[in-house]
């Protein structure tokens, strides 16, 4: 095997870089700080056939208890950086989004408030076409820059294949920058309606807890008589449910919480629980919305 880009560590440990905190290490990982590197890490990584992990802010991510055998990846350094250029702002793949959000309103430029309440990086919110009260990434994205083994190129939101907490990136895809098209506005009244929209989420939501936000997609079956998959799951009895460390939030029966000491095997458990409750109460079959890295539903 030929020796890794510089840079490279072994066996790292991943719990702590995921806001649910379980599961176990990466054989591999790196944290390249420009798209060179970022090239390069891909490059060695195809040629040695290692499966390739991303990670942005870890806040939708269970990762097995066995780990991940293959190279894991966080954007670090210009890949995390936010420009203000023209009217819209360019920012690396692993950029924050409450971070772009607060950004765009210290210049005075909106459409992108609602990712103050997306704790999650501009990459792993293309991926997940995350969205929240209303707004849309793919209506603030210009374009996204995806780097691959074998380089980087530019694509526009409509070929990136967006539905409903998906979109076609391949899994060794990385989304390395992305500009946004945003509007000029009064900074004040931005930064007012950034707050207002975290107060929204602070009563809807538990907050100061381990977990990756939502666990199971909204399912879209007239048998759900359009009941979320959360109100679905409060109605088959599981909040509060634990199973080890792992416990449906009393708050938000949608959300899985660490509390304490959880294995990624207890919130899986937990999570096959949630879903047998509603397909016996409801005959719905939840889908989950969290993704997984290593092990895949045996982790
Ligand atoms: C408290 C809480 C509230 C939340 N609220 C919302 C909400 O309102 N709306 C919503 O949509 N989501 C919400 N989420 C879920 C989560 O924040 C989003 O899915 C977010 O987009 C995930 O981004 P991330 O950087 O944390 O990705 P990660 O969890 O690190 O990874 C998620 C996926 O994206 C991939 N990925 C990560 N970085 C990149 C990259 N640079 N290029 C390509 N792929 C990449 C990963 O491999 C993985 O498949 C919430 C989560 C929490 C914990």
């Amino acid at each position: 095997m030929s020796a890794p880009p510089s840079g490279t560590a072994r066996d790292y440990p991943l719990a702590r870089l995921t806001t649910i905190r379980t599961g176990g290490p990466a054989d591999y990982f790196a944290r390249p700080g420009d798209v060179d590197q970022l090239e390069a890490l891909l490059r060695w990584a195809e040629e040695e056939r290692l499966v390739i992990g991303l990670i942005g802010s870890g806040s939708n991510l269970l990762v097995a208890d066995a780990g991940f055998r293959g190279l894991v990846l966080k954007l670090d350094g210009e890949l995390v950086a936010i420009k203000h250029v023209g009217e819209g702002l360019v920012s690396g793949g692993g950029a924050r989004l409450p971070k772009v959000a607060a950004t765009a309103a210290g210049v005075g430029l909106a459409g992108i408030e609602f990712g103050v309440n997306i704790p999650g990086t501009v990459g792993g919110a293309v991926r997940m076409n995350a969205n929240a009260y209303g707004g849309e990434l793919a209506c603030v994205l210009e374009w996204v820059e995806v780097t691959g083994a074998g380089g980087t190129e530019r694509r526009p939101p409509d070929q990136l294949g967006f539905a409903y907490r998906q979109s076609n990136l391949g899994p060794a895809e990385v989304v390395s920058r992305a500009r946004f098209a945003l509007h000029p506005a009064d900074p004040a009244a931005v930064k007012a309606l950034l707050g207002d929209l975290r107060d929204r989420r602070r009563a809807a939501q538990p907050s100061g807890i381990k977990t990756f936000g939502s666990t199971f997609k909204n399912p879209d079956v007239a048998a759900t008589e359009g009941r979320t998959a959360g109100q679905l799951l409060e109605a088959a009895g599981c909040k509060g449910l634990m199973v080890g460390g792992a416990r449906f939030s009393e708050k938000h029966a949608n959300f899985v919480e660490n509390t304490g000491a959880a294995s990624t095997a207890d919130v899986l458990a937990l999570m096959e629980l949630g879903v047998a409750r509603v397909r016996d109460a409801f005959g719905v079959e939840l889908e989950y919305e969290v993704a997984l890295l290593g092990g895949e539903r045996s982790a």
